[in-house]
């Protein structure tokens, strides 16, 4: 409390200054600001007493005593808040990262003992983390094709724990039957005891909530990269977990202890400018995207085309049920992936690479990046980038061709795309050698 009788220090006042206004009452602001503190005013030992007892409390689920950015802060509640409306979940918690969210969900999830099942194509860094570093904490991990759930559900085990999966998994755009696998572990969860159930968690970064709400079709958590298509202008990375109010505590708590906390910047930037526009960005994407992919399934180097629209499609069936947008119409996305033609695979290796080279030396409106769900159109090499850590004999099981290309499309005229995507075709084949 400033003494109005004392003349302060300036050094002291320029750190205390007054740094409160009664004007500022935030309810009024049609965007909120950014909180740009650490750390809260807490009045009096009884206000920090019951802000630490309440922390993360599951019978105290709204308590609003902030105490220190990492345990809470009002701009990421309010995300958390959307966020869980947008799935369709009790309760969001958001991270530093997607990889923090998935270590997290992972984390609250297994113990030493456990045994996690995969579906065998995903995200390479979720690869890595579940193969390099869950074996050190005694948690074995398999994959399977879950795209055959019958089959899949032979690889369950007594200590299985979680079943975790992409859909439509990156890159190759597979597509697992949510409602089917969702079934099915009901089945097996009906015979055992609760804490030996198997939970059923989903990366749902491909789709946005906009497209696909795995909830809706039984899954248990949903975990998702916020760097993507949520925040959408790739401009700060966040993750977040999505699922059941019973597991509200441990993943607050878990967030608190390891420290991947999503900044407050970040939290506002997609409460901001992401999530009031992903209906509009992924509309239009999505339209771009049909096109794009019709186009590609008819060019001559391209030997294959996975987009969950076409109706060629081998997963299109199942997209149709369970990827529909808020108003029930099919949303099928907006990556791509394709392979090009090539009598071996050292030919489509080198295919791909001419192909992605010469979009890097020369497109305007397709970038060489990672990512995706950003308003630019961005294309990457999965087998020689982002899916690099798996081993190559795993990346053929997986379906990923030498050549295989993933296409995450933005906001440019769709045929601005074609004009650069044709050009880099035709140079392309001629790397093909006779
Ligand atoms: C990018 C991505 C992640 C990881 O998210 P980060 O924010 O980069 O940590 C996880 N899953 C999928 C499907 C992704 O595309």
């Amino acid at each position: 409390m400033e003494d109005p009788d004392r003349t302060y220090d300036p050094t002291t006042q320029l750190i205390h200054g007054r740094m409160r206004s009664d004007a500022w009452e935030y309810g009024h602001h049609l965007v909120p600001p950014i909180s740009t503190s650490t750390t809260f005013r807490l009045d009096s030992t009884l206000r920090g007493a019951t802000g630490f007892q309440e922390y993360g409390h599951p019978e105290v689920p709204d308590h609003h005593i902030y105490i220190y950015d990492r345990l809470r802060e009002p701009n990421k509640d309010m995300l958390e808040e959307r966020l869980a409306v947008a799935e369709g979940g009790e309760i969001a918690v958001t991270y530093a990262t997607g990889m923090a969210a998935i270590s997290a969900a992972l984390g609250v999830l297994t113990r030493a003992g456990d045994h996690v099942l995969t579906h065998r194509a995903m995200y390479g860094c979720t690869h890595s983390l579940l193969h390099r570093w869950y074996p050190r904490m005694n948690v074995d991990v398999s994959d399977a094709d879950l795209r055959d759930v019958a089959a899949a559900m032979e690889q369950v085990r007594p200590e299985t724990r979680v079943v975790y999966l992409e859909t439509p998994a990156n890159p190759t755009m597979d597509i697992i039957d949510l409602a089917n696998l969702a079934a099915e572990l009901r089945l097996v969860n009906a015979g055992r005891r609760e804490e030996e159930r198997i939970w059923m968690v989903v990366d749902n970064t491909f789709s946005t909530p906009f497209c696909q709400r795995p909830i809706e079709h039984g899954a248990d958590f949903v975990v998702h990269s916020l760097t993507k298509g949520l925040s959408g202008f790739g401009t700060d990375m966040g993750g977040v977990v999505i699922g059941p109010r019973t597991h509200h505590t441990d993943l607050l708590m878990y967030r608190k202890d390891f420290g991947g906390v999503l900044s407050s910047r970040a939290a506002w930037a997609v409460l901001a400018y992401g999530l009031p526009s992903l209906a509009v960005r992924v509309r239009h994407a999505q339209e771009t995207a049909g096109q794009i992919a019709r186009y590609l399934e008819d060019h001559p180097m391209v030997s294959r085309v996975a987009y969950p629209g076409l109706p060629s499609f081998e997963g299109h069936a199942v997209a149709r049920r369970q990827m529909r947008d808020y108003d029930g119409h099919f949303a099928p996305g907006t990556l791509i992936y394709f392979e090009l033609v090539g009598a071996t695979p050292a030919e489509r290796q080198q295919a791909g690479a001419r192909f992605i080279n010469h979009l890097a030396g020369n497109a305007y409106t397709v970038t060489l990046a990672v990512s995706l769900g950003n308003v630019r159109t961005l294309v990457e090499h999965p087998s020689s980038m982002t899916h690099a850590p798996i081993p190559p004999e795993d990346q053929v099981r997986a379906g990923i061709d030498p050549s295989g290309i993933r296409l995450a499309i933005g906001l440019e005229a769709v045929a601005d795309l074609r004009h650069d995507l044709e050009a880099a075709l035709e140079a392309s084949r001629h790397a093909v050698p006779v």
